[in-house]
């Protein structure tokens, strides 16, 4: 049965040793406890081993914000899935909606760094959601469906075994307006049925499908109590370790 996951994603927030003081609470408040979902954290690159190393022992899993494409060789400034492994992270998020309207990344951008994720042993949780505008005109569905089946759809049912799917809705990120646990439930239900058309039925049901936006304790237990939504990948909330708590508890 595929699993309940919650995930951090800090973004560019924490130094070092902020990151590092952060993942040892965690790992503090997590000692003992048998949470009933796999908790990961997406600190910064730069942090990414000393935050391993920091909550080794622990249940606590690391993952990348992003990686490259690439394998090696005179890319700039990016950084391979390779190094990513190598630091002890098991997980990396690809194609968040920051990465998406920011740096410009299409779903074939994400595609290939699906691959190369893949490729080097990493479990890749790949974002999809739609903008404001998207949800207001009806669009939503056939975006989210464009984004699933362009970005993954050209995986070996194996290979997609590796994929952790986070729905975002653009509009919820960051803004503290929340999707409601029924346009969540929907959406999810839609992506679980398009893996089930693609991959089987049996593929769907083990592939977790986590809820993105404005996810906080206070609304995380209405979420995560519908059947489709396995769990959540959560920004701001995720920079406190006792709201973190608030959300892993939540299962
Ligand atoms: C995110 O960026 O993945 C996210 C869900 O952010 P927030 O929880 O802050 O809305």
């Amino acid at each position: 049965m595929r699993k309940n996951i919650v995930a951090g994603n800090w973004k560019m927030n924490k130094t070092l040793q902020e990151g590092v003081a952060l993942a040892k609470e965690l790992k503090d408040a997590l000692s003992g406890a048998k949470p009933n979902c796999e908790v990961v954290i997406a600190p910064p690159f730069i942090h990414l081993a000393s935050v391993a190393e920091a909550v080794k022992g622990s249940v606590v899993k690391v993952a990348a914000q992003n990686c490259s494409d690439k394998e090696s060789g005179a890319y700039t400034g990016e950084v391979s899935p390779a190094m990513v492994v190598s630091t002890g992270a098991s997980h990396v998020i690809l194609g968040h909606s920051e990465r998406r309207s920011y740096y410009g990344e299409t779903n074939a951008v994400v595609k290939a760094k699906v691959d190369a994720a893949i490729g080097n042993g990493l479990n890749p949780i790949v974002c999809v959601g739609e903008v404001l505008e998207e949800r207001e005109n009806g669009k939503f569905f056939d975006v989210v469906s464009a984004q699933v089946k362009e970005s993954l759809f050209h995986l070996d049912a194996s290979a997609f075994g590796k994929v952790v799917i986070a729905y975002e809705p653009v509009w919820a990120i960051g803004t503290g307006k929340t999707a409601t646990a029924e346009q969540a439930q929907e959406m999810h239900a839609f992506i679980r049925n398009l893996i089930a058309e693609k991959y089987g039925s049996e593929v769907a049901e083990n592939t977790s499908i986590l809820y993105g936006g404005s996810c906080k304790p206070s609304n995380a237990k209405e979420l995560f109590a519908n059947k489709d939504v396995d769990g959540g990948l959560i920004g701001g909330a995720s920079l406190k370790a006792a709201d973190f708590m608030g959300i892993i508890t939540a299962f």
